[in-house]
Parts: C-alpha cells; structure tokens; sequence
C-alpha cells in the first residue's frame, strides 16, 4: 500500500534507537524526509547516516534534551514547516509509590505530559494552516492498565491523553489528526533495562526475566521497533485521516481487554 506521505517532512523526537528509531525507518522508507532528535549525538548521527543511506531522504539531526524547553527550542528551530510529529521521551524511572514526591512527578508531567503537548502547540497551528497534519505519540499500555511499578508513567501519560482526547476533536475539521501508541513490551534498551530490575528484585538471571516477561504475552515474545514504526507511518499516512484521538495499543495481547 503507498501510504501517500512521500515527500512529507517529519519530526521524530527521541529517535536515534528503539520505538523512535523504529517511527523514523518506516517514515524514511515511504520517502518522508526527517527532523531527528536525541540527547546524544554519536548515535543518533550514525542512526541518521544509516536511514539518509537505506531510504536517501533528507535527515536533519539536533542533539538536544526534548524535555527541556531550551532543547524543545533548538528543535523547532531547524524544523521549519513540519506536516507530521511523532512525540516521544524516555520513560520515568520505576519505583514505589511511597518514593515519589512532588519533584518527581513534575519531572514526570514536564517530560511525558507538557513535552508532547507543547510540541504540539508548536506545529499544529502550521499544520492548520496547510490543511493538513499528522501527530503521534508515543505513550504507554499504562494508559490502558496500570503498571505498579512505573506510577510517575501511569500519572503522566494519562494527563497526555486526556488532553489529546479533547484536542485531536479540534483539529480534526482541519485535516490534523492527533492519535496515540500504546507500547507494550518492545525489544529495546527501555525493555532490557526494565529486565534488569526484575533480575535484580527476583534474584534471577536476565534470560529467565526475560522469558518470564515473554510468557505474560499472547504472541509469545517482545514487539519488534519495525512493527512499533509500521503502525505509526500508517497512523501518520494519507489513509488514517478517520482515526481521530484513539489509543491503538501494541502488546501482543498481553492487556486482557476485550475492548
Ligand atoms: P529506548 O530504547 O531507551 O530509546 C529511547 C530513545 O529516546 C533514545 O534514542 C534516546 O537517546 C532518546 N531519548 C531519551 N530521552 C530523551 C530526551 N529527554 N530527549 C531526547 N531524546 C531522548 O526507549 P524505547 O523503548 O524506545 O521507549 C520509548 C518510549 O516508549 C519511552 O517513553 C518508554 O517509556 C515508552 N515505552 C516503551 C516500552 C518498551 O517496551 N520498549 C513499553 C512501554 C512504553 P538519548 O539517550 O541519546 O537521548
């Protein structure tokens, strides 16, 4: 299916690895030309260099910390016109709900709540005005059902997506879209590291923790960042122009809904 997007120019934060890299490869591949971000820019110019040679689309890269409003500045800075945002951090830490205290949970709204949301206030006004536009964010299946551990995600990611709820509404008339991904468990650094707190709280080895996780899915294993970035370059095509502000999750089944 040509998903109608080439040419487009998109921003993809948090994207030198894992489900970001994964948004930036499918876009790059239906020939959608990339503003890239993330803190460290050793590999996020490798992971530039590898997209502009597999797909020869146009890749601008901007080190910087999306969750402060001095990277969110840089960023947009070198933007220019944007027709598709794909908004993504790194999660809040796990921990207890007695940890938490107010410090952290502004930390928490700044990077997965006011982040996204003041992106969004950004480029969608542009969006509007070209009559068209696309916004994905990336949130959590916490959204969907809790995970205890990770409290400060669950908080934040719900404030976001309240907020999308009543917004995508608004703009959808002009020919923005705003929906969410929910990851479940994806084969990344974010996974392996949430695997090596399980290790470490059970006494067991990485492979069992690993295998344990893997068990609590219906199909048997963890997302792949290929399948994370497929539904998100479908979400942001030319034929997602109906799915207004829902919340697509990806988990392998493993949230035992029946909606
Ligand atoms: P990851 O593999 O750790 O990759 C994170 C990417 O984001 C890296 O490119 C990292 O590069 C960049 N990044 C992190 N913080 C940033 C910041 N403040 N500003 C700019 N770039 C930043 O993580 P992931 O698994 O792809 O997860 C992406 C998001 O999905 C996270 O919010 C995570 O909580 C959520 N999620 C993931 C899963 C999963 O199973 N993987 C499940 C549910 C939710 P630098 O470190 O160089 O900045």
């Amino acid at each position: 299916m040509d998903l109608g997007i080439s040419g487009k120019r998109a921003m993809v934060c948090a994207s030198s690895k894992g489900l970001g890299r994964g948004c930036a490869e499918a876009l790059a591949a239906e020939g959608v030309h990339l503003v890239m971000n993330a803190r460290g820019a050793e590999a996020l110019e490798e992971t530039a260099s590898a997209i502009r040679a597999a797909h020869g689309v146009e890749v601008v890269t901007v080190a910087a910390d999306i969750t402060t409003e001095e990277g969110r500045a840089a960023v947009l800075a070198v933007a220019g016109d944007v027709d598709i945002l794909v908004t993504n951090a790194g999660g809040p830490p796990p921990g207890m709900w007695t940890d938490w205290d107010r410090a952290d949970f502004i930390a928490a709204l700044d990077a997965n709540m006011l982040t996204p949301i003041a992106l969004m206030k950004a480029l969608v006004p542009g969006m509007i005005d070209r009559g068209w536009g696309r916004v994905v964010n990336i949130t959590s299946v916490s959204v969907k059902s809790p995970v205890a551990v990770l409290g400060l995600s669950n908080s934040a990611r719900a404030g976001l997506t309240g907020y999308v709820a009543g917004t995508s509404r608004q703009v959808a008339g002009k020919g923005v879209i705003i929906n969410n991904l929910l990851p479940g468990i994806h084969d990344t650094d974010r996974a392996t590291a949430l695997d090596g707190g399980v290790s470490k709280a059970q006494g067991i080895s990485m492979a069992e923790a690993r295998k344990n996780r893997e068990a609590t899915i219906p199909a048997g294993r963890y997302g792949t960042s290929a399948e994370f970035g497929a539904a998100c370059a479908f979400l942001c095509s030319a034929h997602a122009g109906f799915i207004v502000g829902q919340n697509v999750l990806l988990d392998g089944g493993a949230t035992n809904t029946t909606l």
